[in-house]
């Protein structure tokens, strides 16, 4: 299955993360973590802190698969309204998977804080708007429902948008994001624990069998290891551990700008469009513009280029619908991955409803990297036998979902 196409900006980068060898006799851990890409690292770092004896495993290169085309809008507020999710959610859960959000984005500045900003971190606002005037009911009662319990917004029109494109309606989130290169992060992270973890590359789980009250994980050089808990972190690729369908999978655009003389837009929040598809939009370290979306509904096993083509060229046009003098600007980078939702918006998270110490930190839907945070702090908890936290079972792979 094809799950990156073009060339992704983010592992664009001179210092690639250090390459790891492939397991070759067969080893034993407390905890194994398969799938490295950010959430794989994400989580490893976790256990990591913990004291967790750790392997972490990847088929590929680390950070080469969706890691580096994730845009990266790091945010709390969700791709759908609150009045659109009241068949998932009561208000009070709402309001904690909000909270949830900016706790992990705390916490992702606390990361940064202690191992350095080598991954162009930056911490903004974030804007969700509408261009149809159609929408400004929608986006008002969104705005009054954030405010009333007490998360730091504006709203804005016509008459008071402070922003150089003609919006009709927008809610501004304060302090609500933040942006970073995901592909770097990882880079952080992974090179900060490989002393205390063991790590290995081109080395797949092809097969994973009980006994008694240990897994044996096979490779596909017939290796094996031998351990306590698993937890999948494949990203969209889950087969070898459940046969249950845990997303829908679409095709997600990108393309990236070369470096602008100014910034775009003053205050360099994360944009988000309230259509569908809808276009997102951010700036990068060094002022580029990175805009994606034109979502499309991923069916068989390749991305078709003739699509992604129609598809960039939207995107261009959309940028220039926004901001005119972009229309002589060359766009660098031109590249698409798959992107997997779930109806509650929320990534899977848990025990697997079927196989005890069988976990899963699946950064699915718009909130992937946030939402791995709180899932690796979590999954710490449940290896630990701890108590975790009360909002967990929004994010099972067995919750409800009509
Ligand atoms: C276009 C796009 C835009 C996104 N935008 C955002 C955003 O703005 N904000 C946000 O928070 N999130 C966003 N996300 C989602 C977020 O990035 C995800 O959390 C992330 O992409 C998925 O990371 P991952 O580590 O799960 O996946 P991947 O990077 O794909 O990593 C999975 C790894 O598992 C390995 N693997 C698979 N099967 C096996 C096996 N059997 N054995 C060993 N290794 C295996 C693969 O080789 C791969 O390296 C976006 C995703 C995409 C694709």
């Amino acid at each position: 299955m094809e799950y990156v196409k073009g060339k992704p900006y983010f592992s664009d980068v001179e210092d690639k993360i250090k390459s790891y060898p492939y397991l070759d006799k067969n080893i034993s851990c407390d905890c194994l973590v398969v799938g490295g890409g950010i959430d794989g690292a994400i989580t490893a770092y976790y256990l990591a802190e913990n004291n967790i004896d750790t392997i972490l495993i990847d088929k590929y290169r680390l950070g080469f698969m969706n890691t580096s085309c994730a845009t990266a809008l790091l945010e709390y507020q969700l791709d759908d309204h609150a009045n659109d999710l009241t068949k998932f959610f009561t208000k009070e859960e709402l309001v904690d998977v909000y909270r949830i959000g900016l706790k992990a984005l705390a916490d992702i500045e606390d990361i940064i804080k202690k191992l350095g900003n080598y991954c162009n971190y930056q911490k903004c606002d974030a804007l969700v708007f509408s261009l149809k005037s159609s929408e400004a009911k929608q986006l008002k009662r969104e705005y009054i429902s954030r405010k009333e319990n007490g998360f730091d917004v504006a709203y804005f029109d016509k008459m008071n948008n402070p922003y150089p494109f003609a919006l009709e309606s927008a809610i501004l989130s304060k302090g609500g994001g933040a942006h970073f290169n995901p592909y770097l992060f990882e880079k952080e992270l992974i090179e900060n624990i490989d002393k205390k973890i063991k790590i290995y590359e081109n080395t797949e789980a092809v097969s994973i069998k009980k006994c008694k009250n240990k897994f044996i994980v096979t490779t596909q050089y017939g290796i094996e290891i031998m351990c306590n808990n698993i937890v999948c972190t494949t990203g969209y690729n889950t087969n070898n551990f459940s046969k249950d369908k845990l997303c829908d999978k679409y095709v997600s655009y990108t393309i990236v700008s070369k470096p602008l003389k100014e910034k775009l837009w003053k205050d360099g929040a994360l944009l988000q469009d309230n259509s569908n598809p809808y276009h997102y939009l951010r700036l990068s370290y060094d002022n580029r513009l990175i805009i994606g979306g034109e979502d499309v509904l991923f069916k068989g096993k390749v991305i078709k280029d003739k699509v992604a083509s129609k598809k960039y060229k939207m995107l261009r046009e959309f940028a220039i619908e926004l901001f005119p003098n972009l229309k002589d600007i060359d766009f660098e980078y031109e590249f698409c991955g798959i992107f997997a939702t779930t109806s509650n918006n929320l990534s899977i998270i848990g025990e697997d409803s079927k196989v005890e110490n069988l976990y899963y930190n699946l950064g699915y839907g718009a909130n992937g990297i946030i939402y791995s945070i709180y899932g690796a702090q979590n999954l710490v908890r449940l290896i630990k036998k701890q108590k975790t936290s009360k909002s967990l079972p929004l994010f099972s792979m067995t919750r409800k979902l009509p």
